[in-house]
């Protein structure tokens, strides 16, 4: 083993819940370093999330992470649910009085990584957390592997794993415990491609086909998804036959179509850790939970994650008191619940499953009418998809 260097905060993770964590300490003079195995171009340029809720924006314009999230991102005040052949708007502003803002994940990484540098972050790409050891002292440490394999240890007060589905540290908090798990019969094959927008706001449709999103992300770029099988290859489909599929899922718009110029299937999970604290090493975000993309809310938990323990872990670095990071597990897990439930039932009820049945099909109709033709029903969509305000 090579050299071990200390610090208050070890963070394994450099996505928006390990960058935004480090920004946070940060503002309240706790160091941290940061780590994460990916490059710092692999991490900006990866196409992830675009919808951000109300409250994730607040936090990262309040704090100074991100201006450009208000100024070059799009706030929407609506989504449309459209099935029957017919589009019924959910209005978000008039109804909750709230909003949600399309800015893309790696734009708001990219701000993040600028603010943190120049406030001089101990942030490194490149390096891969192998292990985390002495889970159960007082003074956890991460194993970690350099660029060239080189091996050293980062000894913290804290360990926070924000590794995403896949990291190493939601094994050393939940050893042979695991957490609750499902898996969906469906996958979004995603696209972007270069076109003009096709229409002002989201658009989810349910088909008689399969689900289809109209998402938005430029005047010149757009993102669309639609139902398909998870094992689908992305490469077994040309453009044509793409932009076929997704014109027939949204019947009553017709299509800016342009050159598609990335494609992914995107398997559905959903994921809850049985245990988010062991000791000192703490899961936010991914690492924590995974829900399926049809509510958009896995980048927002892991900001609401994130606004919990930033406040829990000055209490205890600054002022000795634990109550906070004892409290966490349970404050996280109330709105985790929430998010699984509403990206469970938003999925259920616009996708068809492969073994749906006439009644399957008429029943879930039912369901969507019962949302949109009702006052309440419409209000619960919205709050939830806007997001519940966030507790600090
Ligand atoms: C196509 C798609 C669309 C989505 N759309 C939305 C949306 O509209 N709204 C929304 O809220 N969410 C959306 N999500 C989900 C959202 O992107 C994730 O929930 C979010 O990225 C979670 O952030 P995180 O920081 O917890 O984890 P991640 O973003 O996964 O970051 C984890 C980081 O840890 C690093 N890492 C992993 N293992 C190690 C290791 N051993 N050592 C060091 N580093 C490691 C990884 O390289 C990565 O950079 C979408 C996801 C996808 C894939």
């Amino acid at each position: 083993m090579g050299t071990t260097e200390t610090t208050r905060v070890a963070i394994v993770g450099a996505g928006p819940a390990g960058l935004l964590l480090a920004h946070l300490l940060g503002q309240s003079g706790i160091p941290s370093i940061v780590i994460d195995g990916r490059t710092r171009e692999e991490v900006e340029t990866t196409i992830r999330a675009g919808i951000l809720e109300q409250g994730t924006v607040e936090i990262l314009h309040q704090s100074g992470a991100s201006n450009r999230v208000t100024t070059v991102g799009s706030r929407h005040d609506g989504i449309e649910l459209r099935f029957d052949g017919e589009g019924h708007r959910i209005e978000f502003a008039a109804t909750v009085g709230r909003g949600v803002w399309l800015y893309p994940q790696h734009e708001v990484l990219k701000d993040l990584i600028g603010v943190l540098l120049e406030a001089g972050q101990d942030l490194r790409f490149g390096v891969t957390a192998v292990a985390v050891a002495d889970v159960d002292s007082d003074r956890p440490r991460v194993i970690a592997a350099g660029p060239d394999g080189e091996r050293f240890e980062i000894e913290a007060d804290i360990v926070v794993g924000a590794d995403g589905s896949r990291g190493v540290t939601r094994e050393a908090v939940t050893g042979s415990h695991g957490g609750f798990y499902r898996e969906y019969p469906f996958a979004w094959f995603g696209v972007l491609c270069e076109a003009p927008p096709s229409a002002e706001e989201l658009i989810y449709s349910s088909s008689p086909d399969g689900f289809a999103l109209i998402s938005q992300r430029s005047p010149t770029v757009q993102r669309m998804y639609f139902q398909c099988d998870p094992d689908d290859d992305p490469d077994a489909y040309d453009e044509r036959e793409l932009w076929d599929i997704l014109q027939a899922r949204v019947p009553g718009t017709t299509l800016n179509e342009g050159r598609i110029f990335q494609r992914d299937v995107l398997r559905f999970r959903s994921f809850v850790a049985h245990r988010l604290r062991r000791a000192r090493v703490v899961l936010v975000g991914d690492a924590a939970h995974t829900v399926p993309p049809t509510g958009a809310k896995g980048m927002n938990l892991a900001v609401a994650d994130v606004v919990l323990l930033s406040d829990a872990l000055r209490a205890l670095l600054t002022e000795n008191d634990e109550r906070l990071l004892d409290a966490y597990p349970e404050r996280a897990l109330a709105r985790i619940w929430k998010a699984q439930h509403f990206s469970w039932w938003m999925t259920n009820m616009l996708h068809v499953a492969p073994d749906a049945t006439d009644f399957d099909r008429a029943r879930q109709v039912g369901e969507l009418r019962t949302v949109v033709e009702s006052e309440h029903g419409r209000a619960y969509l919205a709050e939830a998809y806007t997001g519940w305000p966030l507790a600090r």
